[in-house]
């Protein structure tokens, strides 16, 4: 099992030293621990699930290995950890009185609430991953609900990651479908970068994009291997994730990793005050299908022949966009936030007109591009439901109306130019969609 990729990318980013992914490496947490923390004292910290999973033996392998470590703090298993700010500050607070480097042994939630109350005591921390659930343990920054919304707050990656593909392929399976999901996202969040980059507004930085897209295809391919534990499948999936998180360590910014998918998924999160019944990763394969969808829809036009002049004229000035956020949401912080949010990335009528006329003039390259890069939204779907993944709303409780809104309203939440942006400036952002849920349209079956 070939891992020289991840070497040769911890040799390209600053914060994370090791990621040890094998079966079995468990055994040797106490080794990496005291390679990156010499002769310093550590603390678990764990929920009642993944104590059982990893912890207790990470814990007794300190404890035998006649290194200093203090009692675990171990949550409650259920109700299911929330990340919360209020959880991290709670967190922080119990570290603070004791003088340890934290292990966080978990998966998204203990990871991104021990990154976040590690960082504010700044400290320095490592983690023991316990399932394959999403791209994170290797990410800056951390994931975590504030005021009304899911907001990624910067910190730094973890030091060390332990992972083992043991542990982690006894993870809850529709823990190991999420990460397939949040992996295969990567496919049309790569496609909002080939935009963004031939448009002129964000440039493809080709040592990131290839952490992330070159070994994608491959790590994605064989879903049904998942569900029957094959390890090569699972292996590629696990390094897929610790790709896809040291892409976002390399570029500092979540946007190789996270397109139009993300949005959606982060517009439904928006709406949870606890740990949804619905992990990140099945919200954002929905997202990836949504997002797959849209874009075969905005490749079957033709953009050389598209009306500038009209497209610019009409457009939404600054005032009617605010408008449409003040309408779309109730909460006032994520008015505030949207706002802010959306002006950031307002083009002005001379950067639109610019941006059009590249749309315009490039449309075959581009489209070459796309087509290259994107798997069409009825395999995504396949593959998506391969791997026990949510392919359509009503699975997770919401209907084709919900997600029309969402389709509508992602895009307001966040500075990030994706496909949802260009469909939306190239004008046929409502067509597209009318297509798709009408009678004999994509989601209307
Ligand atoms: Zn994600």
């Amino acid at each position: 099992m070939d891992t020289d990729c991840i070497g040769q990318t911890l040799m390209d980013v600053q914060e994370t030293k090791s990621i040890s992914l094998r079966s079995g490496i468990l055994a040797k947490t106490p080794e990496i621990f005291s390679r990156y923390f010499p002769g310093q004292k550590a603390v678990i910290v764990a929920d009642e699930n993944t104590y059982i999973a990893a912890g207790r033996q990470v814990q007794d392998l300190f404890s035998a290995a006649g290194m200093p470590v203090c009692e675990p703090l171990i949550y409650p298993g259920k109700p299911l950890l929330y990340a919360s700010f209020d959880n991290v500050l709670r967190l922080a607070e119990s570290l603070r009185h004791i003088d340890a480097i934290p292990v966080a042994v978990g998966s998204g939630t203990i990871n991104d609430l021990t990154k976040l109350a590690s960082h504010r005591l700044e400290r320095r921390y490592m983690v023991v991953a316990t399932a394959a659930s999403m791209d994170g343990y290797t990410a800056s920054g951390a994931s975590i609900s504030k005021d009304g919304f899911k907001q990624t707050f910067s910190c730094p990656a973890p030091v060390a990651v332990v992972a083992d593909l043991d542990v982690m392929i006894r993870a809850p399976k529709p823990m190991t479908a999420s990460g397939y999901a949040d992996l295969l996202a990567k496919n049309v969040a790569g496609a909002d970068w080939i935009i963004a980059d031939a448009l002129g507004i964000e440039p493809i930085n080709t040592r990131t994009w290839d952490i992330v897209q070159g070994h994608l295809r491959e790590s994605t391919e064989h879903p049904d291997l998942l569900s029957s534990n094959d390890p090569q499948a699972f292996f590629r999936l696990v390094r897929g994730l610790m790709l896809s998180g040291l892409s976002l360590q390399h570029y500092q910014a979540s946007r190789p990793a996270s397109g139009a998918e993300h949005l959606i998924s982060h517009l439904w999160e928006m709406a949870e005050t606890t740990h949804g019944e619905f992990s990140h990763g099945l919200k954002v394969g929905l997202g990836t299908i949504a997002s797959a969808a849209l874009y075969d829809r905005v490749l079957a036009r033709d953009f050389t022949r598209l009306n500038v002049d009209r497209m610019v004229n009409a457009y939404l000035s600054r005032s009617e966009v605010e408008a449409v956020i003040r309408k779309a949401f109730s909460n006032p912080d994520v008015v505030d936030s949207a706002i802010q949010q959306s002006m950031a990335k307002y083009p002005e009528p001379d950067e639109m007109r610019i941006r059009l006329i590249r749309l315009k003039e490039q449309w075959p390259q581009i489209k070459t591009r796309l087509q290259t890069q994107l798997i069409h939204a009825p395999e995504m779907r396949d593959m998506l439901a391969a791997a026990g993944c949510v392919t359509h709303p009503s699975q997770m409780g919401k209907t084709t109306t919900d997600l029309l809104k969402a389709y509508r309203q992602a895009r307001l939440i966040r500075n990030r130019y994706t496909i949802l942006d260009m469909a939306e400036e190239a004008g046929c952002l409502e067509d597209c969609l009318n297509e798709l849920f009408s009678p004999g349209g994509f989601w209307a079956s």
